[in-house]
């Protein structure tokens, strides 16, 4: 079992994918993963643009992501957040800050376990729907339509849960995680299960 966490073990696809040049990054995990995490969120953001029309900001706008340690988080803590800042009374994003719990910051040998890392690559890609959905505006319901659902206001954990914004990112984590961060972030390919790798 290798004690590194994310590395990646496949050359980065030719082609890169680039955020437009008025969206900058910024990477502050333990791993050297600037690149891939790079990437992904680029393929995210285009990915989720083209699935539902979207234009991305034109408006400088800087996004920070930082994997952080994880060690008190205990069940109710969050194991991601995003939070943006806006200006233009309200209307124009210009910072991101993604904040991801880092699993492999723990000394406990089980994070390196193939379910947390499958849940980390999950976390990662629930955020960066959240940075797409920052970065073109689709936010508060405004154009997801999952207000149908019928949910109790008053309570927080309904409140959560069933925020469309939340359905939105809960709905394409797994097929972004599937789809693009297994193939930048994984450990080894041989702790894959063969279910993930058909
Ligand atoms: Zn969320």
């Amino acid at each position: 079992m290798p004690t590194k966490s994310m590395k990646p073990i496949h050359k980065p696809p030719k082609k890169k994918h680039k955020l437009p040049s008025n969206i900058t990054v910024s990477i502050a995990f333990l791993e050297p993963v600037e690149e891939e995490l790079q990437e992904l969120l680029a393929l995210i953001v285009k990915d989720y643009c083209r699935r539902f029309k979207a234009k991305i900001t034109k408006n400088k706008v800087h996004i920070s992501i930082a994997g952080i340690e994880n060690s008190r988080a205990g069940p109710g803590t969050p194991i991601g957040m995003t939070i943006a800042n806006y200006d233009n009374a309200g209307k124009e994003v210009n910072r991101i800050l993604v904040q991801i719990r880092d699993p492999y910051l723990d000394d406990d040998v089980s994070s390196k376990h193939i379910y947390i890392l499958f849940c980390f690559l999950q976390v990662i890609c629930h955020e960066f729907v959240h940075v797409a959905q920052h970065l073109t505006g689709r936010l508060n319901g405004k154009t997801n339509n999952f207000d149908f659902i019928k949910y109790t206001k008053k309570r927080r954990d309904e409140r959560y849960f069933f925020d469309p914004d939340e359905i939105e990112a809960r709905l394409l984590e797994t097929f972004y995680a599937y789809r693009y961060a297994f193939d930048l972030l994984v450990i080894s390919e041989d702790i894959l299960p063969e279910a993930l790798l058909e």
